[in-house]
């Protein structure tokens, strides 16, 4: 049995999560419950900014928020010293609501509208990652509106798709993301950027996947950027002060992934920016990075209460959830794989092959399709691992189901930081036929 962060088993033979027992939770807080490991959080993010560190190389860790976001985690990624990166209005108010430092969040998007970009220019932003031309003229714009300025990064597709296991290089990206760095768009915003008054650009961005898994992808991608600043120089005389390269770093979800550690990554990532660097005699930029999924992935379990069986004699055994798709929709949407243990019956041995169901009114709403366990009763607690990513940022109220609570767990103390729905909230913004509208 694989456990993670500071997972254990007590003499019990109880699942323990940040020194208390899953159980107690699941009692205290009910279920569907999210538990994140928070040291586990801060171990990761302390790798990735460290290593950097003793590098001596420049450089900022960006949490991509859309993995969890919320007030509390945002606050604690200032703590941990991380910029953020959001894609909304609605992912920058709660960080500006969390007071997270305005000037290191980073705006993501390919459809930001003039209300968002305003937003965002009236915060005092840190960067707008223009994603295309649309998105050029828009901030031309605002910014002149407004009288404001604003640094950029263009976000660019180098041609690199990076899959769990190896990349492909395609001639033509059809990402909906970014500018071709191949066929003369790159080339293109850079031009109609580059002598706007309110403008500055620091250079250029690309996120080429999730869940890779090697860093040789991440080298390519920084030879291609590093390959179209050396032109940029040549031709414009202009040094690209900050190189991004996005997230994707693979986190274990089953005993088939095979991560590196965040160390790995990023001291493979300065290798092979440095040698390209010193090779061509360009200064060093500053490196961005952009983890997600790696920062909050694998801290996160999700605590349920099972209920239900259904076996199909010589087919399978079903064992059902109080949750499913409407947290963790990842199984549904693209077959992502789980593990899984029996919080109170750790100590017990695997006997039986379930497919683990969910509540909600649909065939495909399965969060295991075969998983080997003790023997179930209603009423133990499933704990499903590494849950802390795309999990509640993804979760919705089908079947009006009401969304779970979020708790935060460290060293035996326990800190509820989203709280459980009710039926109230789920009715909240449904207006009655019977309530006076206007023009009525
Ligand atoms: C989603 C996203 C990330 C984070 O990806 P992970 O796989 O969660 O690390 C980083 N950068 C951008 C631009 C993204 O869209």
């Amino acid at each position: 049995m694989h456990l993670y962060g500071t997972q254990s088993v007590d003499e019990k033979g109880q699942l323990i999560i940040g020194g208390t027992s899953a159980v107690t939770l699941s009692k205290t807080y009910g279920t569907p419950l999210y538990v994140y490991d928070t040291a586990l959080i801060k171990e990761r993010a302390r790798a990735f900014i460290q290593t950097f560190k003793r590098a001596s190389v420049q450089a900022q860790v960006a949490y991509a928020s859309k993995a969890f976001s919320s007030i509390a985690m945002y606050q604690l990624a200032d703590e941990e010293g991380l910029s953020l990166d959001v894609v909304s209005g609605g992912e920058l108010y709660t960080a500006i609501r969390a007071n997270f430092p305005v000037e290191r969040i980073h705006f993501h998007g390919n459809n930001k509208s003039d209300e968002e970009l305003i937003f965002a220019l009236d915060s005092g932003i840190g960067c707008i990652v223009v994603d295309n031309f649309y998105e050029i003229e828009q901030l031309k714009r605002l910014t002149a509106l407004k009288g404001k300025n604003v640094n950029i990064l263009l976000r660019v597709t180098p041609g690199i798709e990076a899959h769990t296991h190896d990349y492909i290089t395609t001639g033509q990206a059809d990402s909906k993301f970014g500018f071709d760095l191949n066929n003369g768009q790159a080339d293109q915003a850079f031009q109609s950027v580059i002598d706007d008054q309110h403008i500055c650009l620091l250079g250029m961005h690309c996120h080429i996947g999730s869940q890779i898994f090697d860093s040789a992808a991440f080298s390519l991608a920084a030879k291609k950027l590093i390959f179209k600043m050396l032109s940029w120089k040549k031709q414009f005389d202009f040094t690209c002060p900050v190189l991004n390269l996005g997230g994707g770093f693979g986190i274990r979800y089953t005993e088939e992934d095979k991560p590196l550690l965040p160390e790995t990554y990023v001291e493979d990532m300065i290798k092979s920016i440095q040698s390209e660097i010193r090779h061509n005699d360009y200064p060093m930029p500053e490196i961005w990075i952009e983890p997600g999924r790696s920062l909050v992935g694998d801290a996160g379990t999700t605590l349920y209460t099972i209920g239900s069986q259904k076996e199909v004699p010589g087919v399978k055994k079903y064992l059902a959830v109080d949750g499913g798709m409407s947290d963790n929709i990842r199984p549904a949407l693209y077959q992502a794989k789980y593990d899984a243990v029996v919080a109170n019956k750790m100590s017990a041995s695997s006997t039986t092959t379930y497919t683990v169901a969910g509540k909600c009114c649909e065939s495909g709403d399965k969060l295991i399709e075969e998983i080997s366990l003790p023997s179930v009763e209603a009423g133990d607690t499933l704990a499903v691992f590494c849950t802390g990513a795309y999990g509640y940022s993804m979760a919705s109220n089908y079947n009006r189901l009401p969304r779970p609570a979020v708790i935060f767990v460290e060293e035996g103390k326990h800190r509820l930081v989203i709280k459980r729905e009710t039926y109230e909230d789920i009715v909240r913004l449904d207006c009655s036929l019977h309530d006076k509208v206007l023009g009525e």
